[in-house]
């Protein structure tokens, strides 16, 4: 932890920012100040212990009277389903695939953070918290940073009770390996199939919960609006995806594990079904979306080959372990066989600019030096538009160093999965990767408790806002969803439902009815425009203006455009759509438009967010906010804030605020992995 301080975790270290620009003026409104009303305080190693504490009891036999629905069956929502219901709850668990084994969590390859500090390599809680603070570029919570570094170890020891075949090495330990911005081992892997093992493992605890009884499962059943009571959620209006019917489901509390947005992009390493629609019913329904536009760029995907795509693949992060990246030196080169350059003609250039974590440097600054690489006219592979887009991953050493069977039986479905997409060897030709759309660390905004500004909406696993600020370390979304799912939750709902039993309501109720009326006016209005293009088409070009202006480098100019170009967008969607077939029954054209048009508001929201934030920090860099040697500037002072969106109506701008990032345990630094 060279140059930074320990601190009491007492006392303030910053004070609130102040925004001096204003580029987004015109385009929101400043609303108050936000406060986290259940912020724990004391020492920082103490916070979670002491809320635990603290937080109320609900009797066993009381337990059982209470409702719980929870949307999403991947690691966030899987686990909190299997521990809520062995706590005797009344679970009901919804996912939109056929079976809760194919949330997106599945494809989850690379492996799940903790601080064991089984290598003796120097790890520590601390260490994993300072270096998740650090990596997110100074944009995270404090409180909830340590509470997920302290949780780490808890959740390898539920799953290998549950289990999960985690690696091993010779003498029974479980293995670990590196992942970027840190510079220890910690990541518990499962070769590169580590999210469908830990996925199995919490959809085992689910379904045995199903047969006990406390655990009601509805596959395809889609999430279609929140319904809130009073200021609080009181259940969901979905859509039965086989027979087109329309059910209520009402509850004492709401938790949505609905997964990331990245999808919002149209191209992605995201599940094809992955959106944001859940999270975009409830916050039109009046919660905050925070940070909209951090998004995670993974340096290490297959690159884009045309423009017949509809889906990008990750190659896991750590092959950067043992891969090496480079571009030729000479652009001559690029269209040269990498197996006929020659080792002073290459330009390794992570290990020339970052010395010290080389390869390993995070992703955010990894995807950005790969873009200047291929920007410089360094790139590799055919072109696609005016650029070559794509950078080396080279096995050649570590094949030199471990044998093919040493880097085969750490790797070998990574290696089996490129060489089936691409046609390539890996094991004899270099591979070819660039970035793509990956995470995002933004969502719905939530408290300690990870509860929402509506009371009894709870928001866990990449779906809120997050622990990760403005930059994903990898190995580290596994590690939040089921530290959310396995431990907080449990907690933190419990003090929630410990006010109940709640008024009873039903299917009459004034708000119900008028939910369910909203999703019914919304559908006839999908099916009756009868325009000419697909939900697919309004989509992909969306993607492509949000790729263009609001992806790896954002400007004040190509924000503005892309709003006004998402706006047209908007009005041509909702005039000139088509979807095809009818609502009573299966039909994923009527799906996909209400996806593309929850995408499209968030689209116009992430690029507003953006346009705000005049700084760079992580996944966010604003082509205006640099160093002078190219790396992301911050600015704490104006910045140093959680931007929480309220809807502001089908007419009205959206409303900004803003709350303060106050640190009392790591100081705010510029970041350096040199
Ligand atoms: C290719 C790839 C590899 C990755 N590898 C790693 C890795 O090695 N390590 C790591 O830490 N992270 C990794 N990540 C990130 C990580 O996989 C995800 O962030 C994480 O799995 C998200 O889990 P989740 O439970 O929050 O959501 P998901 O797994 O996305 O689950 C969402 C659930 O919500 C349901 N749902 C959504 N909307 C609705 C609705 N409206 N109605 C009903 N149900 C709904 C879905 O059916 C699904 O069950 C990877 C991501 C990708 C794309």
């Amino acid at each position: 932890m060279a140059g930074s301080t320990l601190h009491d975790g007492l006392t303030p270290l910053n004070g609130p920012s102040e925004q001096k620009s204003d580029d987004a003026r015109g385009y929101y409104t400043l609303g108050d100040k936000l406060v986290d009303p259940v912020a724990p305080e004391g020492p920082i190693k103490d916070r979670w212990t002491t809320r635990k504490f603290e937080n109320r009891l609900v009797n066993p036999a009381n337990r059982r009277k209470l409702d719980i629905i929870i949307v999403g069956t991947g690691l966030a929502g899987g686990a909190a389903a299997a521990t809520l219901g062995e706590a005797g709850y009344n679970v009901k668990s919804f996912c939109y695939q056929d079976s809760p084994r194919r949330a997106h969590s599945i494809a989850a390859q690379g492996g799940i953070n903790a601080a064991k500090n089984y290598k003796e390599d120097g790890d520590s809680t601390f260490r994993l918290f300072y270096d998740t603070v650090k990596g997110g570029d100074y944009r995270s919570r404090e409180s909830n940073v340590y509470r997920l570094a302290e949780v780490s170890a808890n959740i390898i020891d539920q799953c290998v009770a549950q289990g999960v075949p985690f690696a091993r090495e010779y003498g029974g330990l479980l293995d670990n390996r590196s992942f970027g911005g840190v510079q220890v081992s910690r990541t518990f892997y499962a070769r590169g199939q580590t999210g469908q093992q830990l996925l199995i493992g919490a959809y085992q605890a689910m379904e045995r919960q199903v047969a006990a009884g406390t655990v009601e499962q509805f596959t395809r059943h889609e999430m279609l609006e929140l319904i809130v009571v009073d200021g609080k959620a009181r259940g969901i209006i979905a859509r039965d995806m086989v027979t087109g019917a329309i059910e209520t489901h009402l509850a004492d509390v709401v938790v949505l594990a609905t997964g990331g947005y990245g999808n919002v992009f149209f191209l992605s390493t995201n599940a094809m079904g992955s959106n944001v629609t859940a999270a975009w019913r409830a916050h039109r329904k009046g919660a905050y979306m925070a940070n909209p536009c951090y998004t995670q760029i993974h340096p290490t995907c297959i690159p884009v080959s045309g423009d017949h795509q509809s889906k990008l693949t990750l190659m896991s992060e750590s092959l950067r372990n043992d891969g090496r990246i480079w571009v030729p030196k000479k652009k001559e080169d690029c269209t040269k066989d990498p197996r006929d350059i020659p080792e002073e003609d290459r330009d390794y250039y992570l290990e020339r600019i970052y010395p010290s974590f080389g390869n390993l440097v995070p992703r955010d600054i990894a995807s950005r030096q790969a873009k200047n690489m291929c920007d410089e006219g360094r790139g590799v592979g055919p072109m696609v538009g005016d650029f070559r887009r794509g950078v080396y991953l080279d096995f050649t050493d570590a094949i030199k160093r471990l044998g093919e069977d040493g880097v085969r039986e750490k790797y070998d479905n990574l290696f089996d999965m490129y060489a089936r997409i691409t046609g390539e060897n890996p094991y004899e030709v270099p591979m070819r990767i660039y970035p793509a759309v990956h995470y995002v660390m933004g969502g719905l905004w939530v408290d300690y408790h990870l509860q929402s500004n509506i009371e009894g909406l709870f928001v866990s696993g990449e779906a809120n806002f997050s622990d990760h600020g403005a930059n994903r370390l990898g190995a580290s979304a596994l590690m939040q969803g089921l530290a959310d799912g396995y431990f907080v939750l449990p907690n933190t709902i419990r003090d929630y439902l410990a006010d109940g039993p709640f008024d009873k309501i039903d299917e009459s109720h004034e708000a119900v009815v008028e939910a369910r009326a909203l999703v019914e006016e919304r559908i006839a209005k999908f099916m009756s425009i009868n325009g000419t293009r697909s939900a697919d088409s309004y989509h992909k070009e969306l993607g492509n203006i949000m790729w263009e202006y609001c992806g790896m480098e954002r400007t004040e100019d190509g924000l503005r455009k892309a709003i006004d170009m998402i706006r047209e967008l908007k009005a041509d969607f909702w005039s000139n759509l088509k979807v095809l077939g009818s609502a009573d029954t299966l039909n994923q054209s009527l799906e996909k438009a209400g996806r593309v048009a929850d995408f499209i508001e968030l689209g116009e929201l992430m690029c507003i967010d953006a346009l705000n934030r005049r700084e760079s920090c992580g996944g966010h860099f604003r082509g205006e906010s640099q160093t002078e040697d190219g790396e992301a500037l911050r600015h704490d002072e104006e910045f140093s804030y959680v931007a929480a969106w309220e809807w502001g109506g089908e007419e009205g701008q959206p409303v900004l605020h803003k709350e303060d990032l106050i640190y009392t345990a790591i100081e705010m630094k510029q970041r350096s992995y040199k």
